[in-house]
């Protein structure tokens, strides 16, 4: 693959980091995105090379079994694992998601139990927020936590849970009182094979079908007092203050997205010719690709720069956002393009920008869709 531009201001190791991601995507991911795309299968096997390549907890501390590292160097593995394929890249972000909320908020017990063999990528897990009624807006949630002796009852549906197929465990949201709106939800970790718990069908996606999405129910499932993550009270506090992170990681998905059909972009236009030249000699393709590149650029430096935030120990909700919002939607505009570059040929299965241009758009609308991203900037410079 082509070099991509690189802000000033980067440690050695992260272009180190950033290299061996690329390998991996290269030599290991790349390849099979065809056949992931085409089968919807979950490939276990490539996870466990990924977390042996300590791709999986990439900001979470070596002591807990991660790679030590920060998140812009998530940011750098992401768009990289994405650049090969989206799927494998957003396996990597719900693992780091996971990662750091146990990280933040597990007892040892549950850091053992949970934490490092999901790193080792012997258990799987899935983060249970959204349901029919609480989408964008969490307060329709009905998913409820009663206390039964020392313990828990979880009863509620959950639906287009990423991993929900394949998980071991989930991350479940859950009201545990119902009078006090935001502050009345917990996060619960719930082991999938207990009593009472059973999924729905696996969806069929437009794109990124490699990643398993499903329903998740929970009828009468008794928990263990352990199971409660962090405090109860704090579940949607401690949902909201990883979603800096999750949204860098989404912006340098869509982002590995853009630079792959600009990538195929500058090669096709270069050797498919038309009326006697390259159609790269056209202005009307010089365009497109220049935004595509134009548009890949900014984006990049606005992941970096939320990511560079937080790793300085602040918060990035406004940057976070505009990152997310700005990367996804170039990611959809630009891979358009590239399927008009590639004219015909760009619409038929097995070419790469018609697949780059189904797996982008479920960025604008995962991780908060864009609307509810422009709705946080907008809060933050009106504050
Ligand atoms: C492939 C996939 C994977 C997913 N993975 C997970 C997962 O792992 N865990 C999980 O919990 N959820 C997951 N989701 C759910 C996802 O987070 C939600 O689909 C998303 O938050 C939007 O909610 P909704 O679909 O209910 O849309 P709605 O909230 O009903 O929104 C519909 C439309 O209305 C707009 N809208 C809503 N409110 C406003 C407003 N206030 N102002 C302006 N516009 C508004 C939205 O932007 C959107 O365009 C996944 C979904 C998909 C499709």
């Amino acid at each position: 693959m082509p070099d991509t531009p690189m802000p000033a201001g980067m440690a050695d190791w992260h272009i180190a980091m950033r290299d061996a991601a690329r390998r991996f995507a290269e030599e290991e991911v790349a390849p099979l995105a065809v056949e992931l795309d085409e089968s919807e299968r979950y490939p276990a096997e490539l996870y466990q090379r990924l977390a042996a390549a300590g791709l999986f907890g990439i900001s979470v501390p070596e002591e807990l079994g991660g790679a030590g590292a920060d998140v812009l160097a998530y940011a750098l593995v992401m768009e990289e694992l994405s650049r090969g394929y989206a799927s494998v890249a957003d396996q990597v972000g719900l693992v780091e998601l996971l990662g750091t909320l146990l990280t933040q908020h597990g007892t040892q017990e549950q850091q053992d139990r949970y934490l490092r063999p999901l790193l080792r990528a012997e258990r799987r897990c899935a983060y249970a927020l959204t349901e029919a009624e609480a989408g964008s807006d969490l307060a329709g949630l009905k998913t409820r936590a009663r206390r039964k002796g020392e313990g828990w009852v979880l009863d509620g549906a959950k639906l287009w849970i990423h991993n929900a197929p394949v998980a071991d465990f989930a991350a479940v949201l859950a009201r545990t009182d119902p009078e006090a709106g935001h502050r009345g939800m917990s996060i619960f970790l719930v082991d999938l094979d207990a009593p009472g718990v059973t999924r729905d069908r696996k969806e069929h996606k437009m794109g990124q079908r490699a990643s398993q999405v499903g329903g998740l129910r929970f009828d009468n499932v008794e928990l263990p007092a352990a199971a409660l993550l962090g405090q109860e009270g704090r579940g949607f506090h401690m949902m909201m203050s990883v979603l800096d992170k999750g949204r860098i990681g989404i912006g340098a998905l869509a982002l590995g997205i853009l630079q792959a059909a600009l990538d195929d972009s500058v090669e096709y236009a270069k050797q498919r010719r038309q009326f006697g030249q390259p159609i790269g000699d056209f202005q009307a393709v010089q365009w497109m690709i220049a935004d595509m590149a134009k548009d890949a650029h900014a984006a990049r430096l606005m992941v970096h720069h939320a990511a560079h935030m937080l790793d300085a120990g602040g918060r990035a909700t406004l940057e976070a956002s505009m990152a997310k919002c700005f990367a996804s939607d170039a990611a959809v505009q630009r891979t358009a393009d590239a399927v008009q570059i590639h004219g015909g040929s760009g619409y038929i299965r097995g070419v790469r920008v018609e697949r780059l241009f189904r797996d982008a758009k479920i960025t604008q609308i995962y991780e908060g869709t864009n609307q509810i991203q422009r709705m946080i900037m907008a809060r933050n410079l009106m504050a």
